[in-house]
């Protein structure tokens, strides 16, 4: 049988986007693990940075925001901009989302894709199962796309492991295993700041690297959010209230714009709440780069260049690099060696057009690798609300 529809992901993306196509009577298959980025590569305890009104997986019909979870759950109801969500309760918010409205989720993995001549692709799933779909949505997300700087390559020959010296940030739950530890995070993104106070409360010695000066820094909380300027998802700004309510015209900047708003807009910043968790708890070394990495004594060092440019070195028991995510096609290796080389690519981002397809017609990619053509909203859940009606609209169109 063909199916019309395959999607690969149930993170936010992949649910909204199966939830959207659903209520357009497309038939679709949808595989992966029920929101196993925010369980399994998250630190326990984290607190999202985003608000309530932008942490909900947008669907079709009313009823199913993150306030209405909180209703149906007996909790608190999350609303104001004060109000925090653990990671916890969205991660039961995405469960329940999937319950009412993905309820044939398959939790299998989708092992290769390759182009089917004209009847569309044929998907293979870990189970042992093939079967061919007219259309394909890869929302993965942050799967596989982790990224360790060359750099640290030196303390961690084998690859980044959370028991090795080196690890990505990606590869922690419980922190609490550096107890008693000294322990560096490289970074100064939200993760980075989150990651080195969650280790710091859990009786690590913790010091942040970053780069450049006065990187480390906070928020201004709700209360001090700039009046006369429109509100957005994000924050009271005009840039981010145009890349929030109108990324159609996104994809038409030249790449060089493109590519350095998804890395800079929303970039390095720690959510106001975590300032008193932070400070005088966590070293700093604002460094104007890191040379390398090497192992003495069984101990990861980096040897970095001082804002002053002096040679420095940072001994730990382990270096954790909060270094973000890479969007890269090589990596997605379940796309096949043909498919990913027909693919139209900017700087290893899939180039995509309306509707979110990519240059292949049948073959569709929603958040993180979308951000390079729909801009910085992308990264963030609050981007399925433009995303996923859009994406199903166009597909119920040319494949429906
Ligand atoms: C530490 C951290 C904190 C964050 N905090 C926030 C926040 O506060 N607010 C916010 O809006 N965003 C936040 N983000 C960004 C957030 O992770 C993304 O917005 C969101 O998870 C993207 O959702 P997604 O559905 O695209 O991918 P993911 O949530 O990464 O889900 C990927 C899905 O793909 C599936 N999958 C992958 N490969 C395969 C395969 N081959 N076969 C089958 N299934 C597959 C997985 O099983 C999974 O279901 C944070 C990110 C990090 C790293």
């Amino acid at each position: 049988m063909i199916y019309p529809v395959a999607v690969i992901g149930a993170g936010p993306f992949g649910l909204s986007t199966a939830a959207h196509l659903r209520a357009r009577g497309i038939p679709v298959r949808v595989f992966g693990e029920p929101m196993v980025s925010w369980r399994d590569h998250m630190p326990e305890g984290m607190l999202l940075k985003s608000t309530p009104v932008a942490s909900s997986l947008d669907a079709p019909q009313p009823g199913h925001t993150i306030a209405d979870y909180c209703d149906a759950a007996g909790i608190r109801r999350l609303v104001t901009d004060e109000d925090i969500i653990p990671v916890e309760t969205f991660i039961a918010y995405g469960e329940w989302f999937q319950q009412k409205l993905v309820p044939e989720l398959e939790r299998v993995r989708v092992v290769s894709v390759d182009r089917r001549g004209s009847e569309g692709f044929e998907l293979k799933l870990d189970s042992g199962e093939s079967f061919t779909a007219r259309a394909v949505v890869v929302a993965t997300g942050l799967y596989g796309l982790a990224h360790l700087p060359p750099e640290l390559g030196g303390a961690a020959a084998d690859g980044p492991t959370p028991t090795g010296l080196v690890s990505h940030s990606s590869q922690h739950h419980d922190l609490a295993r550096f107890s008693g530890k000294e322990l560096i995070v490289v970074g100064a993104g939200q993760s980075a700041l989150e990651t080195a106070a969650l280790a710091a409360e859990a009786g690590a010695q913790v010091r942040v690297v970053s780069r450049g000066r006065g990187r480390v820094a906070f928020g201004a909380p709700p209360w001090k959010q700039p009046k006369l300027r429109p509100e957005s998802p994000f924050g009271r700004a005009w840039s981010l209230w145009a890349l929030s309510y109108y990324p159609h015209p996104y994809r038409y900047l030249p790449a060089e714009a493109r590519h350095y708003l998804v890395r800079r807009v929303l970039g390095p910043l720690g959510a106001w709440w975590l300032r008193d968790r932070f400070e005088g708890k966590v070293e700093v070394s604002e460094v104007s780069g890191i040379v390398r990495a090497d192992v003495s004594d069984g101990r990861p060092v980096l040897s970095v260049q001082t804002l002053g440019g002096r040679g420095e070195e940072l001994a730990a028991d382990h270096v954790i690099a909060a270094t973000g995510y890479r969007v890269d096609i090589a990596a997605m290796d379940f796309l096949g060696h043909e498919l990913r080389t027909a693919l139209a690519v900017s700087r290893g981002t899939p180039k995509l057009g309306a509707g979110y397809c990519s240059s292949v017609p049948g073959l569709y990619f929603t958040g993180l690798p979308a951000a390079a053509s729909y801009g910085p909203v992308m990264r963030f859940v609050c981007g399925t609300e433009f995303a996923s009606p859009r994406l199903a609209k166009h597909l119920a169109g040319a494949h429906g």
